[in-house]
């Protein structure tokens, strides 16, 4: 136990000093073109931080153990690192394909995925909704060796930057809420086109772009997992996308709580600091007891993830518990900054703007109460 522990903290020391080094000079170009360099990508390949869980054979790191994945999130945040896309790259597609690829498969995407060499998307939102996952209109059909695509996705992190896609389908049209397969979609598929990076108002380092599939060829060979299988493999898959949500939502708050406790501190109004009148000393309690109290809880949630009995249940209810935290205090902090807080570029600022999204992707938070109220027996 000691030398897990040990571990982790030579991994924290690890990813801290790397991202101080290489990453934070270049993050405000990134905010600025909303969109994160290629070069980035590699780095952090070459750093040992993509494909944290993915086997040494496909060249990850085989680290197993959540903890790790949760350290570098927590890091990427108080180091004000725009998070999702690298949520995205290595939290979930290269789960999915280290999960369901087969031995063909993940010597052919892993290594490079692992490297940085190539960037990854999954893309399951359409813009005619995104809430429904089993209304999904993209059609590809079987002709010979190909799936011929039609059909688009709406706000896909990594979307513009991105060389390999897990892309959602619809295999099957008479089966009610079903015949949903994983095509890999990869760069210069004929017939595959992407928009420009959509002007977000927060989390402005990383992009997120439509996609455009027309009578776009798919080699059979990128069918990921077994045909008409996929809205069981996103069931297997979002207690992971939702846990790694969960993390963000409870670092964020950790950091910007700490952030606030030293900003009243020091600033003054009326002779004395801010945060020495009572209503600002009572505020602040009450959140650093809600955070503290989601920190216990994300940290059972990872125990019971470890143990492979964290369920879409729990992963619903965290998610949804932990990103509503984290809008709270995103909005008391901000207020404690005062006109500070409203400026772009301010910490409170960023992270308020930062936050709004938590409660919408992976889920939206109404979605979440129809699965836990569903679990109800309602
Ligand atoms: C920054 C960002 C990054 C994203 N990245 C990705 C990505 O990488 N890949 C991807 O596939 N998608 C991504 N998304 C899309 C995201 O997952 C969707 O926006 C989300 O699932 C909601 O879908 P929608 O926007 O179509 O909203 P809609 O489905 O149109 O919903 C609109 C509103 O109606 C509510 N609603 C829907 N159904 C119910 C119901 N049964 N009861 C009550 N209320 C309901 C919703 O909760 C929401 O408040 C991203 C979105 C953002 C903002």
């Amino acid at each position: 136990m000691r030398i897990e522990t040990e571990n982790l903290d030579n991994y924290r020391k690890s990813c801290r000093e790397f991202l101080k080094r290489e990453i934070v000079p270049d993050h405000q170009a990134w905010e600025e073109n909303g969109l994160m360099e290629r070069s980035f990508w590699e780095k952090l390949g070459k750093s040992g931080l993509l494909g944290i869980s993915v086997s040494p054979e496909f060249g990850g790191q085989g680290k197993h153990d959540y903890r790790f994945a949760v350290i570098l999130t927590e890091e990427l945040i108080k180091a004000g690192v725009t998070v999702p896309g690298i949520v995205a790259h290595n939290d979930v597609v290269a789960s999915y394909i280290f999960a369901l690829g087969t031995g063909e498969q993940k010597k052919r995407w892993l290594p490079e995925l692992c490297l940085g060499k190539r960037v990854a998307a999954i893309a399951m939102t359409e813009p005619g909704g995104g809430s429904n996952t089993a209304d999904i209109k993209t059609v590809a059909e079987r002709q010979g060796d190909y799936y011929v695509v039609n059909g688009s996705k709406a706000y896909i992190t990594n979307g513009f930057n991105a060389d390999l896609i897990v892309v959602a389908v619809k295999t099957d049209e008479g089966q009610q809420g079903q015949g949903i397969s994983l095509l890999v979609i990869e760069r210069d598929m004929p017939g595959f086109s992407r928009g420009e990076p959509l002007k977000k108002i927060g989390w402005n380092g990383s992009d997120t772009a439509e996609l455009v599939f027309h009578d776009c060829k798919v080699p059979v060979t990128n069918l990921l997992g077994r045909e008409n299988l996929g809205n069981y493999y996103f069931m297997s898959a979002m207690p992971r996308e939702r846990l790694s949500i969960s993390t963000v939502a409870v670092a964020s708050a950790e950091n910007i709580l700490q952030h606030t406790l030293e900003y009243v501190k020091e600033r003054k109004a009326f002779n004395q600091s801010i945060g020495s009148f009572q209503y600002n000393r009572f505020i602040l309690a009450q959140l650093d007891t809600e955070v503290k109290i989601a920190r216990i809880y994300l940290d059972n949630a990872i125990a019971l993830f470890n143990q492979g009995l964290f369920s879409l249940v729990d992963a619903a209810r965290i998610k949804l518990w932990t990103t509503e935290l984290q809008m709270k205090v995103a909005d008391r902090c901000l207020q404690l900054h005062g006109g500070m807080g409203y400026m772009r570029d301010s910490i409170a600022g960023k992270n308020w703007l930062n936050s709004r999204a938590q409660t919408i992707y992976g889920g939206t938070s109404e979605v979440l109460q129809e699965i836990i109220s569903k679990s109800m027996g309602l």
